[in-house]
């Protein structure tokens, strides 16, 4: 390979805010027959927003769901978790107004603060990778704090009471009051007898309870069970290619809110003629089975790898490698991605992506945007074959 034609090849690219690491990266990349995307950030815009809420319990309402959840998204950087806490605050600020009009009906003039609950206080929260979050919530002033948390309570005792399978075991009064790990490990599913131990304490002196905010994994780990009504909405809404956070109190769920990322313009259009190029192309994602396969078919895709742990993404690609005919490259912006575009014969970065993806990468899209991932590998193409 000349130094001249990568010299101005990777010159060319940069015109074009394409950051090439060097000859090396050029020529593996000039190979490349498969190209493997990363789904939240990368094929979609990144930036999720709540599009519907279910209630499953007829004592708590939409924002009571909305409310306990963003309790301890509070403390995730997950876009899901920012989507959730992004409505929280409209939902504040809307309780806000109308709390304004009222005083000015009663008694105009009357000013000063209208005191809409800021977020629920969470403690000992516990984030897991690829799953969700789990943490103890106080209730004290829950809804602003009228009594809704014996409301509550009860609401979730006659719920676990209708279902003699769900055992709460672990609300033992030692997780209660002093534990710091979530009720997964001694927690029962349908059919298992009870834990060791008393029976379940009711909450009222501490006014805590454990909330867990994830998927039916993250939920399958908590103990808690998903009723049918609740798997019925998930898969229509996971089938338009939302993804379904489930809410549950005291291993019981309360709710489901469905977030969608959509698909950036220009997907759909660089699919396609990556498959022109006759490219491979595969979305690898950790969102579940369901909602990767629609947004796989919104995009013209039908290879999919789905439900994959951050640290499986790296094995992913090795699999991937030993099956393509040629190279393969990983495009993705994640923290979780960077092992992969590491592992990946040529690691593409999105120039929106986190520092670690971009400094794992021999490639950077400064401009974030799809169509340049064509020029790259064309340009890569076209360099190395002028070099032979
Ligand atoms: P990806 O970046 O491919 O979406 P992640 O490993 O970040 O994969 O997350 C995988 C899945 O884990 C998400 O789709 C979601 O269902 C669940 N999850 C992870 N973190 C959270 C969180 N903070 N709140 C709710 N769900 C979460
Ligand atoms: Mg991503």
């Amino acid at each position: 390979a000349t130094p001249t034609a990568v010299l101005v090849g990777t010159g060319v690219a940069a015109s074009n805010g394409i950051l090439i690491k060097g000859g090396e990266a050029l020529e593996r990349a000039s190979r490349v027959s498969t190209v493997v995307f990363d789904k939240t950030g990368t094929l979609t815009a990144g930036k999720p927003h709540v599009v519907d809420v279910r209630a499953l319990l007829p004592q708590l309402g939409v924002a009571d769901v909305v409310e306990l959840a963003a309790a301890v998204e509070q403390h995730s950087e997950h876009p899901l978790a920012s989507a959730i806490l992004e409505l929280q605050r409209q939902q504040q600020q809307q309780q806000q107004q109308q709390q304004q009009q009222q005083h000015k009906v009663l008694a105009s003039g009357v000013g000063g603060n209208s005191g809409a609950a800021p977020l629920l206080q969470a403690r000992d929260v516990e984030v897991v990778m690829g799953q969700g979050i789990s943490g103890w919530v106080q209730l004290a002033r829950f809804a602003g704090g009228g009594g809704v948390t014996d409301t509550l309570l009860a609401a979730i005792q006659s719920a676990a009471a209708a279902d003699p399978g769900l055992d709460r075991g672990g609300s033992s009064p030692a997780a209660l009051h002093g534990g710091s790990s979530p009720p997964s490990s001694s927690s029962k599913l349908h059919g298992a007898a009870s834990a060791a131990g008393g029976p379940p304490e009711k909450k009222a002196a501490a006014s805590e309870a454990m909330v867990s905010v994830g998927n039916a994994r993250h939920m399958a780990a908590a103990g808690v069970a998903v009723p049918a009504a609740a798997e019925a909405y998930m898969r229509d809404q996971e089938g338009r290619g939302s993804t379904c956070v489930l809410v549950a109190v005291q291993q019981v769920l309360v709710g489901v809110v469905a977030v969608m990322d959509p698909i950036k313009p220009e997907a759909r259009g660089v699919i396609a003629a990556l498959h022109q190029m006759g490219m491979h192309c595969v979305l690898l994602t950790g969102d579940n089975w369901r909602t990767a396969r629609a947004i796989g078919d919104q995009l013209g895709l039908t290879a999919v790898v789905a439900e994959v742990l951050p640290a499986g993404k790296v094995e992913q690609v090795r699999q991937l490698q030993a099956q393509a005919r040629h190279g393969v490259a990983m495009v993705g912006d994640g923290v979780n991605d960077a092992p992969a575009l590491a592992q990946a014969d040529v690691g593409i970065a999105v120039g929106s992506g986190t520092d670690v993806a971009i400094e794992a990468a021999d490639y950077v899209l400064m401009r974030s945007d799809l169509e340049d991932l064509l020029m790259a590998l064309d340009l890569s193409r076209t360099t190395v074959n002028r070099i032979r």
